[in-house]
């Protein structure tokens, strides 16, 4: 069953029960002109107990029905975003640590109140088969890391969150969607866009026709790369980034377009030129252009680059364009609504920073319910297929056709 509209909970029995039980006499003399009781609300005036209030919100789910999760790699990313999104959350608690880094992993366990026993490092990793507060694996590793530690998960029975790039080959995402279904297990790709409030707003807005028919996206998502600072550094060296900008941060602008669009392309013709002399070039690319077409007859241009900060997302449409920017930052994400007469900051009334503990609550919810996550293996392999199309597509300069899984079609 996929799950991709975001649904109020329906209130527990305990809940209903309160609501009927507390039903004022007053109520059930309704006006039927006006659909309003016809007497004054009869209410003790001391302090009494209410009916319980129509649910707005997503009720925390109580502490004994959490889902573990074990963080797997204490870096920038799992340190500052993924560990106090799990502690914000309403469907979970951090329940082990995996690390290289003992004392670092000590100190993280200390703070966040993980026990000792449920600290492991990558060489005693799959005793976490043996540990039955772990459910869910949050795998935040660099990027050829992801498919060995997603499998070796699996494999121990636990449910996995793989950080993007799904993984550095199409076959590595192959692999580890097998090993989801021989292991029975949920797979989920961590996009932030399927579940942050200005990117949801602007698909609702394009779907109901605000910006006519939507013919064309430009997607431009791009930041320095500074090997002064260490999480920087893998990600000049191909065997563990898997290639340069478009792998770490063009991404976004593609999973962003296609989450637009709502549709895969079926070609696409890539560029990529790199500074010349430049050490962090040697391996991965700085800059990447794309055009992709697709059978509505819809057109995208994205552009990525590790030499210049950008990050907008513009959904072009025969009435309008919508414009995200920036798309897809942690905070102060915004959506722009441009027309003949000018534009606007379109209201979304949710900051960005939901789009965290968004993520990590469908995951969990997806294991308790037994849904398909939004963002499956599946979309994972597709970009990633999609990437190594465009690395083709620059070095045979041309346009190369494409399957609808985002795979090359070979001749
Ligand atoms: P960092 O370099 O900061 O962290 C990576 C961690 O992985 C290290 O701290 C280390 O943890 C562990 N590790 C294990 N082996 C190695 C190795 N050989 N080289 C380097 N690190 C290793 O990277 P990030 O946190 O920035 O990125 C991690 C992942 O998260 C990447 O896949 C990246 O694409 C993704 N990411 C996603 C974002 C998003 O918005 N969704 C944003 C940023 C990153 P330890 O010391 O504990 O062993």
């Amino acid at each position: 069953m996929s799950q991709d509209n975001i649904s109020l909970p329906p209130l527990s029995r305990r809940g209903f029960l309160a609501g009927a039980g507390g039903t004022v006499a007053g109520l059930t003399a309704a006006n039927a002109a006006n659909g309003q009781p016809q007497n004054l609300p009869s209410i003790p005036d001391e302090a009494t107990g209410r009916p319980f209030p129509e649910a707005e919100l997503q009720m925390p789910l109580p502490p004994e029905e959490r889902l573990g999760w074990a963080v797997v790699g204490l870096g920038s990313f799992a340190l500052n975003h993924v560990i106090p999104a799990i502690t914000r959350s309403q469907t979970c608690e951090l329940t082990a640590l995996v690390s290289g880094n003992a004392d670092k992993a000590a100190r993280v366990a200390e703070n966040y109140g993980v026990p000792d026993a449920s600290i492991y490092s990558y060489d005693n990793f799959d005793d976490i088969a043996n540990d039955e507060n772990i459910d869910i694996v949050y795998i935040v590793l660099p990027n050829g890391l992801h498919a060995e530690y997603t499998i070796r998960a699996l494999e121990a029975g636990k449910h996995v969150m793989c950080e993007k790039p799904m993984a550095n080959t199409v076959q590595e995402c192959r692999d580890m969607i097998a090993a989801a279904e021989a292991a029975d297990r949920k797979l989920m790709i961590a996009y932030r866009a399927h579940f942050e409030p200005h990117n949801q707003r602007a698909l609702q807005m394009k779907r109901d026709g605000e910006f006519g028919d939507v013919k064309m996206l430009l997607g431009h998502t791009m930041r320095t790369l500074d090997l002064s600072r260490p999480r920087d550094e893998w990600r000049v060296l191909r065997d563990l980034a898997g290639g340069g900008s478009m792998m770490d941060i063009g991404i976004y602008a593609l999973n962003g377009a296609l989450y637009f669009l709502e549709e895969t392309p079926t070609r696409l013709v890539a560029t990529i030129e790199n500074p010349p002399d430049d050490v962090r070039f040697q391996e991965v690319e700085d800059m990447l252009t794309v055009q992709m077409g697709f059978g509505s007859g819809a057109l995208a241009n994205l552009a990525t680059s590790y030499t210049m900060n950008e990050n907008r997302i513009q959904l072009l449409g025969t009435r309008g364009s919508g414009l995200l920017n920036p798309a897809t930052s942690y905070s102060g994400n915004e959506l722009i609504e441009i027309g003949d007469l000018g534009s606007r900051t379109v209201p979304v009334g949710q900051t960005a920073a939901t789009q965290f503990t968004g993520e990590i609550d469908h995951l969990s919810r997806a294991v308790l319910e037994d849904f398909e996550p939004r963002t499956p293996g599946a979309m994972g392999l597709r970009d990633v297929a999609l990437i190594k199309a465009m690395y083709a597509s620059a070095e045979r300069n041309s346009w190369v056709e494409l399957n609808p899984d985002g795979t090359l079609v070979e001749a």
